[in-house]
């Protein structure tokens, strides 16, 4: 078949259950399909040749629309691609659309998006997940096989986790973040959603890496995460933390997580206890430091030099208030206000500078963990895909959901997520392994493993063909 029609499909797909989804906040039709002929007219290997890949809208694509979900970018078109684009658009895959999310990243549902939410393919009363919810909902929903997502705090893994997909957040410096719009730089990190382990690890391959444009990517060696598939965790060790399988979980999900440590025993992997005690910190943590750097990155949008403007502007600082007030929705007008709070002069010493110290011990945590094993387990979200406007005017239960998630991010190791099985209402429960730093291979080989003796057979009611 040729490269054409493959993505022909794939467009046809996007748009016929896109009024149901809302996973698309824009189809490239045109863009597709004229590189899928260019690539038709070549000749020639290329690793991902004609693979359509799903990008969240928070990730710069020329030329395209990349709106971060907001009011205040509704109409802006990057004037770059992202390193992690011009990577895949040399390997040959393609993007075919941008997808839904909370604004700027910020949420846990998809319901802060300026343009609606998206929906769970499992069930469209309920949410697919947040931030990169629209990504994890186009592979769910079978439009795509791969998906970039960002992560700051779980805004992979938790959607992941929610529509039953795999979702990968690798290592702080592993992908360049040039091109990704910032939240907060210090834990924000592209991430890869896939419909299998091994297409999460082909597109790692090729946008991993070293990149002069971002001082903060790590010229550590890219490993052929492929060829470390062994499909073998023989005597590989699981860490079960005391403090992260306690209470404050759903009843289904304890049961499929319990459940999937056995099968991780029965697989050959030996399970160890360890602790982590400094994770219970996490989320206060998180909601300071991330919410602290937000205030700063998105000073940006002042009506300037991106995006919307309000009008009647006869002064310019009236101009710069009414953009903001216009342009940003609550939940980011939340964060601005708490992170320049925690970052101003009474209370920086009391808020920043400690949970600065704090994120310190929790990533000693993970390091003296990493001693005892090969991965950590723990459930990626505590409950399974919540009702659309069950959690919306409760800014603390939604912030809550990022409690198995946000320390791998405070820490920078890497961390992916699995299915595990469906709840008795037939809804995804997702499972989470953490690895200790740059070691994607190890994880995806445990993914592997796993879903391939385990695999989650079962689609969801929407679903393309
Ligand atoms: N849900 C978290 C938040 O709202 C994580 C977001 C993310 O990872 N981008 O901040």
């Amino acid at each position: 078949m040729s490269v054409v029609s493959d993505i022909e499909k794939v467009l046809g797909n996007a748009e016929k259950l896109n009024p149901e989804l809302n996973s698309f906040l824009s189809i490239e039709r045109e863009n597709a399909l004229a590189r899928a002929a260019e690539i038709d007219s070549k000749t020639g290997e290329q690793k991902l040749r004609g693979l359509a890949v799903a990008v969240k809208d928070n990730i710069c694509t020329k030329g395209m629309r990349t709106s971060c979900g907001s009011r205040i970018l509704h109409n802006y078109r990057a004037q770059y691609d992202a390193t992690a684009i011009s990577r895949l658009n040399a390997a040959g895959a393609i993007v075919v659309g941008k997808t839904n999310m909370d604004e700027f990243a910020m949420g846990s549902s998809n319901e802060s998006s300026a343009f609606g939410p998206a929906k769970n393919p499992w069930d469209v009363t309920r949410v697919p997940g947040g931030s990169s919810g629209g990504s994890a909902v186009a592979v769910a929903s079978g439009v795509v096989r791969v998906a970039l997502g960002s992560e700051t705090g779980g805004s992979v893994r938790q959607p992941a986790s929610l529509c039953g997909i795999g979702g990968l957040k690798p290592t702080y410096g592993r992908i360049s973040r040039y091109g990704l719009v910032a939240f907060a730089s210090s834990l924000d990190s592209i991430g890869i959603f896939g419909k299998t382990s091994r297409d999460i690890a082909e597109v790692l391959g090729v946008i991993a890496g070293r990149d002069p444009l971002d001082s903060t990517s790590a010229d550590v060696p890219v490993s052929d995460y492929i060829a470390n598939i062994t499909n073998s965790i023989e005597g590989k060790t699981i860490g079960v933390p005391r403090e992260l399988l306690g209470d404050g979980m759903d009843a289904d999900v304890r049961e499929k997580v319990y459940a999937a440590i056995d099968n991780f025993v029965s697989l050959g992997a030996k399970r160890v206890d360890i602790e982590l005690p400094y994770a219970k910190y996490g989320i206060a943590v998180y909601y300071i430091i991330a919410t602290a750097e937000a205030s700063s990155n998105l000073a940006r949008y002042d009506g300037v030099r991106y995006g919307f403007r309000a009008d009647e502007s006869d002064e310019l600082r009236k101009m710069y208030f009414k953009t903001r007030e216009e342009g940003f929705g609550p939940e980011v007008k939340r964060r601005i206000m708490l992170g320049t709070y925690v970052l101003s002069s009474g209370y920086y010493d009391a808020y920043y500078s400690k949970a600065q110290k704090v994120r310190a011990l929790v990533k000693r945590d993970y390091v003296a963990a990493f001693t005892k094993c090969d991965a950590i387990l723990t459930p990626t979200s505590p409950s399974v895909a919540f009702k659309i406007g069950e959690k919306s005017d409760d800014p603390l239960a939604m912030y809550l959901n990022d409690i198995y998630t946000v320390s791998a991010n405070l820490a920078g190791v890497p961390a992916i997520s699995i299915p595990c099985g469906l709840s008795n209402d037939g809804l995804p429960v997702g499972v989470q392994l953490v690895g200790n730093f740059w070691s994607e291979d190890a994880l995806l080989n445990f993914a592997h493993t796993y879903e391939t003796a385990y695999p989650l057979n079962e689609k969801p009611p929407v679903y393309a063909d």
